[in-house]
């Protein structure tokens, strides 16, 4: 049967972006099919005071080399996380100012040092979860039966450190302590090189650093050098593999192809109907993979007013729904731009209330710790990704208790010629877009493999005949 291409990706995120760029550069014809109008999916742009900046993903650090790599490769420019002055950190109910990124410090003496003991048994833990099997590693199954609150209640002596283990858990994930699998939360921490690595914002830091003009730039690049465009607002709905060939049908019409890479997130992939029938394991994994929830929010203002005070406009708080809030103004404005977060259940709870309203509750938190210059901002913007349908929520997903031993094996296993990509699927930077690009080079690879073995086979029977 003829074929239209050799691979069809669904999904024009960055995993669906990095597979397509990686199978072109390996000489593979490659249609890339996409249900939004825009290409980036969880990377969006934002426009705040007349600057671009972005309502997805946005931070990238030195560890992560795969994004970095193609921020250089498009020119990008990249600036450091602006982190000079004092934060302002709020833990079980006491206020500290903190110099730079160094929250720790707004905990006192006694509970910094049962701090520094969490942070050896989570380094401890980390050592048995194998990256590309933590179902696999030692003592998996008991420490996949825990919540994170049900493992800092056993493990944890003191609220005040069991409070900060839930509001970083609440911050990384989007999830509420209680949802998530201690299993889990070990596997992201040690995908991302660590704890100290998923909080930083300075040296090796995730939030180390900002691409100016966008980090969703990069993603519009890469779609610029696909050879066919990505087809915009063109939902797969099924992927019927037959006649070794598989079909992936949309509202307008089908791509056959030899291979499919499916790069959604997992909730949209479940959506779709597979001929034949995902495996049960799959299809359980992927209905289990919850997304997180987020309302992602710009204020910005004539000038940053907070730096000549002393403040970086770090605010942290376990008291408050919207927090952390970061300063990401780029270089070469005069405005000062602070970036905020309703995650988990804030997000829930903040979700179904007015504009209006979550845009007064933003400013009065930020007044709370920056001073009445934050009820003046120039500009507001903000994204709920818990109503955007191609996400269904962020930052990614997360599992819960049991999920990941009984599960998480089949979470990059191909069904049939049908292989998988996409941030939740990676070892490296899991949830992250250095996840993403690299889970779809992961797949591109694998499916590059078997076309060269197909296309070896069909020289093999068109000599034979
Ligand atoms: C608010 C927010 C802040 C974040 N902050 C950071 C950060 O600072 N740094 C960082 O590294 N990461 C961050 N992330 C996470 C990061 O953005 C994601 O991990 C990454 O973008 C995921 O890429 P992906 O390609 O795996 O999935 P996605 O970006 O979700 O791409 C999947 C694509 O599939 C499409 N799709 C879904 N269903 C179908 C279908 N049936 N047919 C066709 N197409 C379909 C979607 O529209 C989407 O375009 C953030 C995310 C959000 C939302």
């Amino acid at each position: 049967m003829a074929t239209d291409v050799d691979c069809a990706v669904v999904g024009a995120g960055f995993a669906g972006l990095a597979a397509a760029n990686a199978l072109q550069l390996a000489g593979a014809s490659v249609a890339v099919l996409e249900a939004r109008e825009r290409v980036g999916g969880r990377s969006a742009p934002a426009e705040i005071a007349g600057l671009t900046m972005d309502f997805g993903g946005m931070w990238l650090g030195p560890t992560q080399t795969r994004i970095s790599a193609l921020a250089r490769e498009v020119g990008a420019e990249i600036y450091a996380q602006p982190i000079e002055g004092r934060g302002h950190v709020q833990v079980n109910g006491r206020a500290a100012r903190i110099p730079k990124d160094a929250v720790e410090l707004a905990v006192p003496l006694v509970p910094r040092l049962e701090l520094l003991r969490l942070q050896l048994q989570l380094d401890r833990l980390a050592k048995r979860v194998p990256l590309d099997a933590p179902w696999a590693g030692k003592g998996a199954v008991a420490l996949d039966r825990l919540t994170v609150t049900e493992w800092a209640k056993r493990h944890v002596w003191m609220a005040t450190v069991r409070a900060f283990l839930s509001q970083v858990c609440r911050t990384l994930l989007c999830a509420e302590p209680e949802e998530v699998s201690m299993l889990f939360f070990v596997f992201y921490m040690k995908s991302a090189g660590g704890l100290e690595r998923l909080l930083g914002m300075q040296g090796e830091g995730g939030q180390a650093q900002l691409v100016k003009g966008s980090m969703h730039r990069i993603a519009l690049e890469l779609a610029q050098r696909l050879e066919r465009p990505v087809q915009l607002r063109a939902p797969a709905r099924a992927i019927v593999e037959r006649d070794e060939q598989v079909v992936v049908r949309t509202d307008e019409g089908e791509v056959r192809a030899h291979y499919a890479i499916v790069a959604t997130p997992p909730g949209l992939a479940e959506r779709l109907h597979f001929e034949p029938g995902l495996s049960e394991q799959k299809a359980r994994l992927l209905s289990r993979q919850t997304m997180g929830s987020c309302i992602k929010v710009y204020v910005a203002y004539a000038r940053p007013f907070w730096r000549a005070r002393g403040s970086n406009a770090l605010c942290l708080s376990d008291g408050d729904a919207f927090t952390p809030v970061m300063d990401v103004t780029p270089p070469g404005t005069e405005r000062g731009v602070l970036v905020g977060f309703f995650d988990a259940e804030p997000a829930r709870a903040w979700t179904d209330r007015s504009p209006e309203e979550r845009r007064a509750e933003v400013l009065e938190t930020l007044r709370r710790d920056l001073g009445d210059d934050a009820l003046q901002p120039v500009d507001y913007a903000e994204k709920d990704w818990c109503k955007d349908r191609w996400s269904e929520g962020c930052y990614g997903a997360s599992m819960g208790p049991g999920t990941m031993t009984e599960l998480g094996p089949a979470l990059r296993v191909p069904h049939g010629r049908v292989h998988w990509a996409g941030t939740e699927t990676s070892t490296v930077w899991s949830g992250y877009i250095e996840g993403a690009v690299r889970s779809g080079e992961r797949a591109a690879a694998e499916v590059a493999q078997r076309l060269r073995r197909t296309i070896a086979t069909e020289e093999a029977a068109s000599a034979a005949s």
